[in-house]
C-alpha cells in the first residue's frame, strides 16, 4: 500500500448530527486525538516517505481549535501539504471568520467547507460565505463540499448529474440508517463492486482518534498506536483480508454471500448493503469492524 494522503479524524464530535454523516459525528460522540497522537501519526506518515497531503477533519475539527492549529503547524513544518475540513460554524461574521483563520495563513493549502441543507441551509450558507471572504483576504485556497438531498423519484445520481459542487449521498454510516429508505431500491445482486474506494491500492486512508486506520469507514486495518503505520501498510493483503477480499472479488453482495448472511429484497446502493452486512458481521470480525463510534454506538449509550 503506497499512501499519498492521510486524513486524521481529529474527533468524532460535531455540533451537528447530519443524516448523511459517514462517521456518525454528533455532540454525543466520544474520541478525540491528543497532541501526542497527532505528533505520532505525523512522524509515522513522514517515515513512510510517500505521503504528500495531510487533512484534519472529524467530526468538526474546529471544536478543538488549538489542537487543529498546532497539528497544521507541525504538519506544514514537516513539509506536508495540509488541508482542513470544517462546517464553518465558527464563521459568525466576516471579521470573526478572519480572526479564526488568520493563524492558518501561509500554512494551510486547502480549507474545505461542508455546506448543505443538512446543516441548516441558511446559517450554513452564510457562514460559508464569511469563511470564503476571510480565505480570500488571507489567500487560503477554499473548497466547498455539498451533499445533495436524496430524491425518492431519482436513482442515486453520479456527481456529474447533480448541480455543480454537489455530491450524491452515499448510503454508508448514518446515511445507511437514516436516509436509505428514502432512495429508490435495487436488488442486492446488483451490488457486485465497491464503487467508491480503491480497496486494493488506496491512495489515501483515514486514521481516527483511537489510531485505527480505516480503508473505508469502519473497516480498520489496525491501530497505528499499536502497530506502526509502515507495518500495517506492508502487511495489508487485500485479497486475503476477510472483509476487503470478498468486497474485491464480488462487492458487498459477495461479502454477504460468503458469510451466509440473510439478505433483504433490496437496498439503496452498494454502501447500504455493505454497511448492513458489516454490522451483522461485527461479532465475527470484532478487531476489524470497529470502533463502536463508526457503527453509531456511542459510549454513553
Ligand atoms: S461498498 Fe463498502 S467498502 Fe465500498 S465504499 Fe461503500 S461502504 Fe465502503
Amino acid at each position: 500500500m503506497k499512501l499519498s494522503g492521510i486524513h486524521l479524524l481529529l474527533t468524532y464530535q460535531c455540533i451537528f448530527e447530519c443524516d448523511h454523516c459517514f462517521v456518525w459525528g454528533s455532540p454525543s460522540q466520544s474520541g478525540t486525538m491528543r497532541l501526542r497522537d497527532i505528533e505520532s501519526i505525523l512522524r509515522q506518515a513522514r517515515e513512510l516517505g510517500t505521503v504528500e497531503w495531510i487533512y484534519f477533519e472529524g467530526g468538526e475539527s474546529f471544536l478543538y481549535y488549538p489542537l487543529v492549529l498546532k497539528g497544521v503547524q507541525i504538519a506544514a513544518g514537516l513539509g506536508f501539504a495540509v488541508g482542513v475540513v470544517s462546517n464553518a460554524y465558527w464563521a459568525t461574521d466576516a471579521e470573526d471568520a478572519y480572526l479564526w483563520l488568520e493563524p492558518f495563513a501561509g500554512i494551510l493549502r486547502q480549507l474545505s467547507i461542508s455546506v448543505d441543507a443538512y446543516h441548516g441551509e441558511d446559517d450554513s450558507t452564510r457562514q460559508a460565505e464569511h469563511a470564503r471572504a476571510a480565505c480570500e483576504r488571507l489567500k487560503i485556497p477554499i473548497g466547498v463540499i455539498s451533499i445533495a438531498q436524496p430524491d425518492p423519484a431519482v436513482a442515486p445520481a453520479a456527481t456529474g448529474e447533480l448541480p455543480a459542487g454537489e455530491s450524491a449521498v452515499m448510503y454508508r454510516g448514518r446515511a445507511a440508517e437514516k436516509l436509505a429508505s428514502q432512495a429508490p431500491q435495487q436488488p442486492p445482486d446488483r451490488f457486485t463492486t465497491c464503487p467508491h474506494e480503491d480497496l486494493r491500492e488506496p491512495g489515501r486512508v483515514h486514521i481516527d482518534a483511537l489510531g485505527n486506520l480505516h480503508i473505508c469507514h469502519g473497516i480498520s486495518l489496525g491501530s497505528v498506536f499499536q502497530t506502526s503505520l509502515h507495518e500495517i501498510c506492508e502487511k495489508y493483503d487485500p485479497d486475503a483480508h476477510p472483509i476487503t477480499g470478498p468486497l474485491l472479488s464480488g462487492g458487498p453482495a459477495e461479502l454477504a454471500r460468503r458469510n451466509d448472511l440473510p439478505l433483504r429484497g433490496s437496498y439503496a446502493d452498494a454502501c447500504h448493503l455493505c454497511c448492513e452486512a458489516r454490522r451483522a458481521l461485527r461479532s465475527r470480525f470484532a478487531e476489524i469492524l470497529m470502533p463502536d463510534q463508526m457503527y453509531g454506538i456511542f459510549n454513553n449509550q
